[in-house]
């Protein structure tokens, strides 16, 4: 992006809303991430603000670009207009710059513990699985040393202090890293985790609005961490309810929920099913 579109987008993101819908390449879009896309959508379009499509794909042996592919086909079934942003694949440089700067100011530690390691500390489950229980804090990076990067949220809240972010669902928390303590903020063969490129991603983006389901709640708590460590701006965050299948689950393309695809491919009207999305959300109100 040249300097005066640069300009340009952080002027509309001054004033309008700019929403992004995010998926992972790694499988099919089902009747959850419909809903996310809409709602992301309609709340940029309603006061003329922009949505972005951000095509997720870091985890290189996971992703694959046919379901890139098929998900701008699913959006356009979807009734959506979107503005396609570049897919995270593309970005790697940010995530190592931002990384750099992490260690530089000592909040990431290298830790070489196994899944099994941490299971037989006896660690406690949190939001995203086990706690890590922090074995390997203040340990020195090797150079060459093939090492996932942690950060050390006890130092960062310290040095942070109180954190407050806003959910125009719930209104506002203050930061709580609790529930996924010193998280992977580097993973060992990406050069990024999910939460650093995401947070890294929406800054460049100019999003205002992050839009997600709520099983993602707990993450923004880390989000708003690294925001500041990396003074990046803040936007609002609006958290979903999740849609639950017929046995009161969470929809999961590991349980086989039918992919819009395959629903657009038998000739479903997508229009239709967009419009019954949207009186689920009038009803749920998030
Ligand atoms: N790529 C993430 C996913 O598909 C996006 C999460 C987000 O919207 O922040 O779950
Ligand atoms: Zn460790």
């Amino acid at each position: 992006m040249d300097g005066a579109r640069a300009g340009a987008v952080a002027k509309i993101a001054a004033v309008k809303t700019v929403t992004r819908f995010a998926p992972s390449p790694n499988g099919h879009l089902h009747l959850g991430h419909a809903y996310s896309a809409i709602l992301a959508h309609d709340l940029a379009l309603a006061d003329g603000g922009e949505f972005l499509l951000r095509i997720e794909d870091i985890d290189g042996p996971r992703s694959r670009p046919e379901f890139a592919e098929e998900f701008r086909r699913d959006l356009e079934w979807l009734g959506l207009e979107w503005t396609e942003v570049p897919a995270q694949s593309t970005r790697i440089g940010s995530y190592h710059a931002a990384a750099d700067r992490l260690i530089a100011a000592g909040m990431l530690y290298p830790c070489t513990c196994t899944r099994k390691d941490i299971e037989s500390l006896g660690a406690r489950r949190g939001a995203d699985g086990l706690i890590y229980p922090g074995t390997c804090k203040g340990r020195l990076l090797k150079p060459g040393e093939p090492a996932a990067l942690r950060l050390d949220v006890d130092k960062a809240m310290a040095a942070l202090g109180e954190l407050v972010w806003t959910d125009e669902v719930t209104g506002a928390s203050v930061a709580d890293p609790r529930e996924f303590g010193d998280v992977v903020i580097v993973r060992k063969d990406l050069p990024a985790s999910y939460h650093l490129a995401a947070t890294i991603d929406d800054a460049a983006d100019g999003v205002t609005l992050v839009t997600r389901g709520a099983d993602l709640f707990a993450a923004t708590h880390i989000h708003r961490i690294l925001q500041e460590l990396l003074e990046l701006p803040v936007p609002h965050w609006h958290h979903h309810e999740l849609l639950l299948d017929n046995d009161g689950r969470k929809l999961a393309k590991r349980r086989g929920s039918p992919a819009l695809s395959q629903r657009r491919e038998a000739g479903e009207n997508g229009l239709a099913l967009a419009e019954q999305l949207r009186l689920q959300q009038m009803q749920s109100g998030t």
